[in-house]
């Protein structure tokens, strides 16, 4: 996290930029749209929360927003094999490729009740803000293009993605710059609703699930056998004394463990979750390195205290159970600076400029200049069926997300593109 304080100025270039673009009166006009239209965003945004998109069933939700790209005017809308929804408006030609993205999956599962319940302007209903403001940002600033007929000299493709949460691992973004062969130059996710916070760099983390399995047998009888527990704690312990990288800040821990017979056996199964985060992919790589010997070196130390060999010895298995590789890139790069002369022009102030972990994690890996902006108003009680979300100076949202994006792509005839093809 760097204090906004000490940051370095933004560019003269880009602030002149964002300067000729705000005096215009197309974008004047634009900006007072989107202030007007707050009742069509969160009319869409509550309709897209009541579609539920659980983890690994976001096709409906999928589905209906290729409707509504295709109502708002765009012809090459489609879904890839991942699920991610993608809507291409096209530049004038020969321009830099933004992707603007939100997430469509929730955390929560088929079963939930979706019930929108409105009390004193707050709206309550589980996934009311995570992601569906986000989507609801995209689909407004598409409309701000359109209707002001907008003519920008880049392509924005609109992605709707999969997998965001959890388990989902970042899939749809995965796919998006691992398999996709989409020309992406610049990627701005719309993901949480502060527009005062602006990510800078992504944390990746790795996990696993480490499964240890030995012949176990009575605690009195079968003394003398190795025991899965014993070799798990070994494990632990040696994880607990590791020194890992400060900066870029890199973190680890045990997270859950499991496992046992009886008080009175010696364990034969024991597994536990370990989950490594890093701000550096460099660092990430590194405290797997050193994290996952440890744990091997545990189960030898373990079986060579019983002299135990072969089909009497604990072993040990490694589940992968998540990658989310992370990065860091300088703060000169043409996404950052584009948001933050944006939020300059808009009279929002950066108060947090931060790192996290969200589908920008993927472009940031891949070298490609990336950022995660608020969608505008307050939210609370995230992944947890009490979620909230306060619709009060939402409009900054979609207006950071226009402005940033209109700086980047290029206004035809007013602008040049602050975004670089990628060779
Ligand atoms: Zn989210």
């Amino acid at each position: 996290m760097t204090d906004p304080k000490l940051l370095a100025p933004v560019h003269a270039d880009v602030t002149e930029k964002a300067a000729k673009l705000f005096a215009h009166s197309t974008v004047a006009q634009a900006l007072a749209a989107i202030e007007l239209d707050e009742k069509r965003t969160l009319d869409d945004q509550v309709a897209i929360t009541l579609i539920p998109a659980p983890p690994f069933h976001e096709k409906e939700r999928g589905l209906n927003l290729m409707e509504r790209f295709r109502a708002l005017g765009l012809q090459e809308v489609s879904m890839d094999p991942e699920g991610n929804v993608i809507a291409i408006r096209r530049g004038t030609g020969n321009g830099p490729v933004l992707v603007l993205a939100a997430h469509q999956d929730t955390v929560f599962p088929a079963e939930t009740k979706l019930e929108l319940r409105r009390e004193n302007g707050i709206l309550h209903c589980p996934g009311i803000s995570d992601d569906a403001r986000g989507l609801a940002v995209i689909l407004q600033v598409l409309r701000t293009l359109q209707e002001l007929n907008i003519q920008t000299v880049g392509d924005l493709y609109f992605v709707c993605t999969v997998g965001e949460e959890g388990n989902g691992d970042l899939r749809g973004s995965k796919y998006l710059f691992h398999k996709s062969g989409l020309p992406i130059d610049g990627f701005i996710s719309v993901d949480g609703v502060n527009v005062s916070r602006l990510l800078s760099a992504a944390t990746g983390s790795k996990r696993y699930r480490v499964h240890f399995d030995g012949p176990g047998g009575h605690s009195w009888k079968a003394f003398g056998t190795p025991s899965a527990i014993h070799a798990m704690g070994r494990a632990i312990a040696k994880i607990a004394d590791v020194q890992p990288c400060k900066d870029p800040r890199t973190t680890f821990t045990c997270g859950t463990v499991a496992g046992g017979t009886t008080v009175n056996s010696i364990a034969e199964h024991c597994e536990m979750e370990l989950d490594m985060r890093s701000a550096g992919a460099r660092e990430l790589d590194e405290i797997e390195a050193q994290i996952l010997p440890l744990i091997e070196a545990a189960c030898r130390e373990e079986n060579a205290r019983w002299g135990a060999e072969g089909d009497k010895a604990v072993r040990l298995r490694l589940e992968p159970i998540g990658h989310r590789p992370g990065g860091q890139q300088s703060d000169d790069v043409s996404v950052l600076q584009a948001a933050r002369a944006s939020m300059s022009v808009l009279g929002i102030e950066l108060k947090d400029y931060s790192i996290a972990s969200t589908d920008h994690n993927i472009a940031i890996n891949c070298g490609v200049p990336a950022t995660t902006l608020g969608g505008g108003g307050r939210e609370g009680n995230n992944h947890n069926v009490r979620e909230w979300y306060d619709p009060k100076d939402g409009y900054l949202g979609p207006q950071l997300a226009f402005m940033t994006s209109l700086l980047l792509l290029g206004f035809e005839g007013v602008t040049e593109p602050l975004l670089e093809k990628r060779g």
